[in-house]
């Protein structure tokens, strides 16, 4: 369906580019390592719609972890993202379907993604440990490297995935085909085309043989999601986001982007392997080539300054676990950094977490209060904690669309880096 049509339950439209503000000098362009591809627009899916920039939380297994949508709806979130592997293999697809759809399912009224499951039928299997962790392996390991005690579970052939669950050790059979048909079941509003993951440690001839492998992919992704479209034509649209590999290798990259672009999708989602220090160039280098008037997902990022990264060069949404995986272990975010709610500095420090946030932890609880909480190990501690950092990061991204939008986006930026990253500990 094409994506301008007006009458589509499915569009995005493109509200103000950051490259056309007088803000955007040749100097800062120098410094960005090339134009800015930063914009503001709207995402309409049949659930609803997402203004963007937009940060989308993550509920795994169809729940965020410690906190209800209810709490995310009141702190401003627009949409949640979904994971088709662990749903498929719990409580299965066939449930959601019959429930109506994800969205019903979690008592979440709004949009929803799902990733296709690839990356984690891959991630789990590859032998590297349930997260790739680029960060702390330098170097090519090869195309065959397993850490010492992990199990290979996943066989990648050209035709699809043989993988063991997680959970039980049973074997399963992932295809293009069945990722459709398990995320058409799972009844997201936009869902991910399966592609093959690779990891920075991958050769560059591997790197080539698993592109082409994703691209065959996309093509039979597209196929069997028209025909599902029109199988299910009651039930909402929902959209096909193409994935772009090619790890940090510019041409692999570019040509993906253009190989993708012809084939039909509504969006893109930009994933795989990509080094922190890379991140920025490697996104500008895919929503360069990209068709401008499409929206573009960054799969997995995590800290404050990836996220201006990614804004910079043109991410629209973007899912991070990282906000509640840290408020688990009772670190929070604030303008001036990340911090800890167990020091014994807080033991009587009657101020909420953030003066200046209005999240629903921050205007009723303190850090006293909070600190008890995880001294004395008590599962409200996580919700609390889980609540302010999505806000914060919510917040964050807010500011950032406003900023585009009035055309002092630089100056939000810098400040908000300064102060997250210039101060080591918060005021208290
Ligand atoms: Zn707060």
């Amino acid at each position: 369906m094409p994506i301008s049509d007006p009458a589509s339950p499915f569009r995005f439209e493109l509200h103000t580019r950051l490259r056309d503000s007088p803000s955007v000098t040749a100097e800062r362009v120098a410094d960005n390592g090339g134009q800015f591809q930063a914009r503001t627009g709207t995402i309409t899916t049949p659930h609803g719609q997402i203004q963007t920039p937009a940060f989308i939380p993550v509920a795994t297994q169809a729940a965020m972890k410690a906190v209800l949508p209810e709490s995310m709806a009141a702190e401003g979130a627009q949409a949640m993202l979904a994971n088709a592997y662990h749903l498929f293999l719990e409580p299965g697809d066939d449930v959601l379907d019959e429930a109506g759809g994800l969205g019903t399912f979690m008592n979440w009224p709004g949009p929803t993604f799902t990733d296709s499951g690839g990356f984690q039928v891959m991630s789990l299997g590859s032998g590297l440990g349930k997260v790739i962790d680029m960060s702390t392996v330098s170097g090519p390991l090869g195309d065959n490297h397993q850490a010492p005690g992990v199990k290979r579970m996943a066989r990648v052939d050209d035709d699809g995935v043989w993988f063991r669950s997680y959970l039980n050790g049973d074997l399963h059979r992932f295809t293009p085909e069945v990722s459709m048909q398990v995320q058409h079941n799972i009844g997201a509003d936009i869902m991910f085309a399966f592609d093959e993951l690779t990891t920075l440690h991958n050769s560059r001839e591997y790197q080539e043989t698993a592109l082409e492998r994703t691209r065959q992919w996309a093509l039979r992704c597209v196929a069997e999601h028209r025909r599902l479209t029109e199988e299910r034509a009651a039930k909402p649209y929902q959209a096909l986001f193409g994935v772009v590999q090619g790890a940090q290798y510019e041409d692999l990259r570019r040509k993906a982007c253009r190989d993708l672009s012809g084939m039909g999708f509504d969006g893109f989602g930009i994933g795989g392997a990509l080094e922190k220090a890379q991140l920025g160039t490697i996104v500008r280098w895919c929503t360069e080539e990209l068709p401008e008037r499409t929206p573009k997902h960054l799969l997995g990022i995590s800290e404050p300054d990836d996220i201006f990264t990614a804004i910079d060069n043109g991410v629209d949404t973007f899912d991070c676990v990282s906000p509640t995986r840290v408020a688990r272990s009772s670190a929070v975010y604030s303008p001036t950094g990340r911090f800890n709610l167990t020091n014994i500095r807080f033991k009587k420090d009657f101020t909420p977490i953030s003066e200046t946030c209005r999240c629903y932890t921050c205007t009723h609880y303190t850090r006293a209060y909070l600190r008890h909480l995880f001294k004395s190990k008590e599962r409200n501690a996580a919700t609390l904690a889980s609540i302010h950092n999505e806000r914060f990061v919510l917040d964050l991204v807010a500011g950032a669309r406003a900023a585009i939008e009035a055309g002092d986006y630089f100056e939000y930026r810098d400040e908000f880096l300064g102060a997250y990253y210039g101060v080591a500990q918060p005021s208290s």
